[in-house]
Order: structure tokens, then sequence, then C-alpha cells
């Protein structure tokens, strides 16, 4: 079994973004600015926003945190999308999720402008990405794809089975590893929870994208030998033998996979780390006037 490491990959394509921020800053006299609007204090939104924050600042963007709390009603949160559309200062907006009830998750997206939407959520994004049109690509997959690259892994020809097919990870990860693109070109099967036969599907996989949000869901027993495995899940558990108070458990159980897989992520220092270079590279681009 080798590691896809996160940490090394993400660090090597942080210090190229941090080359074109120093850049930008030099030619266009202000850094690259991203704007994360964070509605309550969930503690996984909060660990999730101080990383991306630290890793804009790390990378020489300029980085704002606006807070809500959890009872600002959804004309406000909106308003205030419009506004920062209007801000030329500002390349890349970010709205935390999940976010409370009250507030619809789809007008939020819809709000955000779409050459702003550095998570790649917003449709005229999405849609752009099934036709191979500049766009910013959603985070997650974004970084998924780079780690691939920077691995060398063979994708073309393979069958990569993705489990979940969330709006923001699996639906569009299955998008990505079907195009004719390298990483790409592979036979995709998009699985969810009315997937019958799940295992053996999995089974059949060269390449398994898990995101499903379950602990160490999936086992050594639904996995081909020699798969390429990319665990996307991040499973937060209280616990008392952390500083922080809590550890992560990905979806694949990584201690009997990763006796059968060929490449595999660990989590945490897997997907997790490529996530934030996705959006960093997206901002980096936002800022460059890439997407249209
Ligand atoms: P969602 O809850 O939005 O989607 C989960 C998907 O898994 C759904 O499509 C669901 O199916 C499917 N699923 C649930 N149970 C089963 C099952 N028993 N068998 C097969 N499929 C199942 O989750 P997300 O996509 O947002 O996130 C998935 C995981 O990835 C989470 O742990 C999340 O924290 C993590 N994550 C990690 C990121 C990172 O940077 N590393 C970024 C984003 C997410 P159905 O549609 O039928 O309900």
């Amino acid at each position: 079994m080798q590691l896809l490491d996160g940490k090394y990959v993400s660090e090597k394509v942080k210090l190229e973004i941090a080359q074109e921020a120093a850049a930008f800053l030099s030619d266009i006299g202000r850094k690259p600015h991203l704007i994360a609007i964070l509605v309550g204090n969930d503690g996984g939104s909060e660990t999730y926003v101080a990383s991306k924050m630290k890793n804009c600042e790390k990378v020489g963007f300029k980085s704002s945190l606006i807070r809500y709390d959890l009872n600002v009603t959804e004309a406000e949160l909106l308003k205030k999308i419009k506004e920062i559309n209007e801000d030329v200062t500002v390349d890349g907006l970010i709205v935390q999720l999940p976010l409370p009830k009250h507030i619809d998750p789809e007008k939020v997206t819809e709000t955000i402008d779409h050459r702003k939407d550095v998570d790649g959520f917003h449709p005229v994004n999405l849609g752009r990405m099934m036709r191979n049109l500049p766009c910013f690509i959603p985070a997650t997959p974004y970084g998924i794809m780079m780690m691939l690259k920077a691995y060398e892994i063979e994708t073309a020809g393979k069958h990569c089975v993705v489990v979940g097919r969330s709006n923001i990870v699996g639906s569009p990860m299955s998008i990505l590893m079907a195009r004719n693109a390298n990483p790409g070109n592979c036979t995709v099967t998009l699985t969810h929870s009315r997937t019958v036969n799940l295992k053996e599907m999995i089974l059949q996989a060269d390449i398994v994208i898990a995101a499903i949000g379950k602990k160490n869901f999936i086992t050594a027993d639904m996995v081909k030998q020699g798969a390429v495995v990319i665990d996307v899940g991040m499973n937060r558990e209280t616990s008392d033998q952390t500083k922080s108070g809590y550890k992560l458990f990905g979806d694949v159980d990584f201690d009997s996979v990763s006796e059968k897989a060929s490449w595999i992520t660990p989590v945490p220092g897997g997907v997790g780390l490529m996530t934030i270079v996705g959006l960093l590279k997206n901002t980096m681009a936002s800022a460059k006037g890439e997407i249209y």
C-alpha cells in the first residue's frame, strides 16, 4: 500500500499559489481576498472555517470571517451576500454549511455571484463543469483530482465507483471522473443509499471514492485487491485522547482496507487538506479574472 499524502501535495500546491499571490499583489496592489460567512458555532464548522482562514493567510491572501448567530434571518443573510457580490475587492465568498433549517441553502448558493462562488456550488459552475467550460470546480472533487494527478494515478479505462451522490462531493466527482480528461476517462458507477448490492458494486472498482458520512463504513471485504481508495469522510467524534477534544474518522476502515489497496488516502491528512487547496486555487483563479 502507498499513501496518497494530502499534506505533501497540499504543501507543494500552496507554495505555487503563494508565488501567484505575491505576483498578484505586486501587479494589482492588493491581495486576493476570500470572505467566509459562518452562521452559528457548530464545532466542525468552526474548525473547517478556521483552517480555511489560516491557509489563506499562509499563501498571502486576505481572509475575512463574517459571523452571524443562529437566528439571523434568511433575508439578512441574502442582503449581505448581495453586498459582497458588488464589492470588487472581494474575489471569493463561501457560506459554511450546514445552515440552520429556516435558511434555504439553495437560495444562498444561487444568490452568490457565480464569479465569486469559489466553493463551486452554484448551478452555473456545475453546468459549466458538465460542459468542460471554465468554472470553479467544487473544492473537494477539485482537490481529489489534483491528488490523483500529483501521484500520476492511471484512471483512463478504469472502473470508478463513487459512494454518495451529494451535490458537493459525490455527484460532481462522478462527472469529473467520467470526463474526457486526465485524470478522468473512467467508467463510473455512482452509488447511494438505495443502491442494491453495494458491496458487489464496490468490489468491481479499480478506484473507490467514498463520500458517505459514516465512520469506517467501507471494510476490506468490500474492496478489490489493488484498488485505489479515496476517503472523503470526515466523521467527528469527541475524544479525551486528543488535545482538540475530538477525533476524525473516515468512511473507510483504514487499517483493514490499506492491506488491500494499492493507494489510499488517510483521514486526517488526505482529502480534507486537498479541499482547502481546491478553495485556494479557485480564489486565485477568481482574482486573476479567469472565470467570467
Ligand atoms: P451527504 O450526507 O450530503 O451525502 C451522503 C451520501 O451518502 C448520500 O448520497 C447518501 O445517499 C449516501 N449514503 C448514505 N448512507 C449510505 C449507505 N448506507 N450506502 C450507500 N450510500 C449511502 O454527505 P457529503 O457528500 O456532504 O459528505 C460525505 C462525507 O464527506 C461526510 O463525512 C462529510 O463530512 C465529508 N466531507 C469531507 C470533505 C473534505 O474536505 N474531506 C468535504 C465535504 C464533505 P442518499 O443520497 O440516497 O441519501
